[in-house]
Order: structure tokens, then sequence, then C-alpha cells
């Protein structure tokens, strides 16, 4: 039964129990959220022992050398002393906070070094008391800060203490970059396909502003879905940059048409569709081999649709997913 050595304190690791599980059933306060190896909340460093290659699978070459890995995905196969990860964790500042609509709050984060990151990638935003969730980028670097549009559950820890709690000038710390879903700008005539429902329009807006900044040439076809009108966000923002930009398309749509949202729809003047998002995506493009896709926002949608996208002849390579896992309990 192999050991690990953490803090000046020794723990067996029982069958199939991960690090984090071991640390986590003796008491010891690990950050974490999905459990499946996607977030990185809870990357340790190993000082000595080795690693398994599944429980450093996504990281950086970088950080794999110096010993890093997922305590979520670690079944050690030997003795491990293992270290937190502190020295990753970046200092930022709430500079602004403002509501987009109803359930989605905004935040920009002032960051207090360096920090090199895509539009559309993804950080750990982590409370001082340890509380740890992932977090899709929605600006540019150029902005030198980042934002990040925040979907507000009813009994969410952290979305609820963020609207609810947390002020300007609050002091917090984040982890990353993460992820591999952003513009690369190397094909700039590739069609691109945007679509995500409720706030996984934050990395494909942040994908968006690079890929139009960076003049790409393709159609760029944007869907962002809502179960009604007033989930959408950004609408008129993006209709703006419909009518500047040739080659962007933005398709708001909802699931269901409510009535009493009738009046903003006319007064909007602008046309929303209803229906399923995925359907809709295949009602309007028809061929779609050749495109890059980025999907982003509830996994049910994000699996469901780089099957069907790989279906119709996109290349599983030109697909570009983030599915907005919840914590774990
Ligand atoms: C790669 C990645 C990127 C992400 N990017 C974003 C982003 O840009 N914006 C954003 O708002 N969120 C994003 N998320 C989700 C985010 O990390 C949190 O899971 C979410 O904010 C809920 O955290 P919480 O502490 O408020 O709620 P918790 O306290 O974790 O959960 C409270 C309750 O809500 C349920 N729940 C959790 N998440 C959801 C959900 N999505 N839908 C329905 N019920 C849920 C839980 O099961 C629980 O019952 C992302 C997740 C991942 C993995």
């Amino acid at each position: 039964m192999a050991t690990i050595k953490y803090k000046g304190e020794v723990f067996s690791v029982k069958v199939n129990e991960t690090v984090l599980d071991t640390l986590l059933n003796n008491g010891i306060a690990v950050k974490n959220s999905c459990r499946s190896g996607v977030c990185q909340s809870c990357v340790l460093k190993a000082e000595k022992g080795s690693l398994t290659e599944k429980s450093q699978q996504g990281l950086k070459d970088t950080l794999k050398t110096q010993g890093y890995f997922l305590s979520c995905m670690s079944y050690p196969e030997n003795d491990l002393e293992i270290v937190s990860s502190t020295e990753l964790q970046i200092p930022v500042t709430i500079i602004d906070k403002k509501m987009l609509n109803s359930d989605v709050l905004y935040i920009k984060l002032k960051y207090e070094k360096d920090f090199s990151f895509y539009a559309g990638q993804f950080i750990n935003l982590i409370r001082n008391d340890g509380l740890t969730r992932s977090y899709s980028i929605a600006s540019l670097p150029s902005e030198k800060s980042i934002d990040l549009h925040i979907r507000i559950l009813p009994s969410g820890q952290m979305s609820n203490w963020l609207s609810s709690n947390a002020s300007l000038g609050e002091k917090l710390y984040i982890e990353g970059p993460i992820g591999d879903c952003f513009y690369s700008g190397d094909k700039k005539e590739q069609p691109l396909l945007m679509v995500g429902t409720g706030t996984g329009l934050a990395p494909l807006y942040g994908i968006l502003c690079d890929a139009l900044g960076q003049n790409h040439q393709g159609e760029i076809h944007l869907f962002h879905g809502a179960l009604n009108f007033s989930g959408l966000y950004l609408i008129k923002e993006l209709f703006l940059l419909a009518e500047k930009y040739s080659n962007f398309y933005y398709y708001p749509s909802v699931l269901k048409n409510e009535i009493e949202e009738v009046n903003q729809l006319n007064q909007l003047n602008q046309e929303v569709k209803v229906g399923a998002i995925d359907k809709l995506v295949f009602q309007t493009i028809k061929k779609m081999k050749g495109w890059r896709a980025f999907l982003c926002g509830n996994p049910e949608l994000v699996y469901s649709l780089k099957k069907q996208l790989f279906l119709a002849g996109v290349s599983l390579k030109e697909i570009y997913a983030d599915a907005f896992l919840p914590s774990a309990k």
C-alpha cells in the first residue's frame, strides 16, 4: 500500500483512492472542483516519488517536469512526498462588477504580476478560504485584465458569494490559464462555428473579439442559446459587431418564446430564433466540412454537439470544447 507524506504527516492510500480522496478523508483541505481531471484546481507537487502519466494529463510540460500532478487523477503506485502548489497562484483584485442580466454577473479582475493568456482559456478562481471554481476568460490579453461572466446559481457557493458579498477591491487568487479553447490565428480563411448556452458565451465572446481583432477572413457564426429571452445577454453588442463585420453572423436563440417577452423582442427589432440550439445550427449551416468549431457551456450540449459535428464531417482536431462541469460534491 502506497503512502503520502504531506506537511509532516504520513497517510496510507486505500484501494481505489486517489491522492485527493486520501487527503480529504484525513481532514486535509485541498482545493478542488470538478474531480474529473478537467479543471486542474486540485494540482499538487510531488517532491519525491514517481507519478503516473494519467495524473499529469493535460498539464503544461513545464509543470510536468517540476512534479506537478492532478491529485484527483492520481492513484499512486509508490510512496509520494507532496507539497501544495500555492506558488502557482497569482493575486488578483476585483476592479469592476455589474449584472449582465438577472442571473449573470460580470466581474473584472486586475492581476498583480505578469499573466499571459488567450481569450477563451479558463482560470481557477480561488477565494481566501480555498474555495475554487473555474471560469472562462472573456477579455483580450491587450486589456491587461480578466473579464468573467458568472452565472449565479441559487445555492452556488462561489457565484452567490461573488454576487452578494465580494466588493470592489476584494483580493482573490487565480491559477492558470488552462485549456486550448482559443483563436490561434493560423487559418484566417477557415469558417468558424461558435455555439454556447448561458455563460458559455464568455469564452466565445473572447474568442470572437480576438478573431475579429486579428482580421479573420472566413465566416464566423455565433449561436448563443438560453431558455428564454431574459437568459440572453450582450445582445446589442453582438448585433453591433454583426453590423460592423460582414463575415460575422450572430444568432441569439431561445428554447421557449414566452408571450410576455414579445415586447422586448419587438423593441430589439432583430430576429431571435426559437428552438433547440443544435437543431438551429444544422438548419442554418448545411455543410460543415472544413470548419473549426468552438463549443462551450452546458456539458450535455457540448458533448452531444461534438458528436453531431463529427458525424457532419468536422474533424475532431478542429473541435475545441470546454464543458462547464459543476463542482463535485
Ligand atoms: C472549464 C470550466 C469553465 C467554466 N467556466 C464558467 C464560466 O465562464 N462561467 C460560469 O458561470 N461557470 C463556469 N464554469 C462553472 C463554474 O466553475 C462553477 O461550477 C459554477 O460557477 C458553480 O459554482 P458555485 O460555487 O456557484 O456552485 P456550487 O456550490 O458548486 O454548486 C451549487 C449547486 O448547483 C449545482 N450546479 C453547479 N453548477 C451547475 C450548473 N452549471 N448548472 C446547474 N447546476 C449546477 C451543483 O450541483 C450544486 O447543487 C466552468 C466550469 C469549468 C469546468
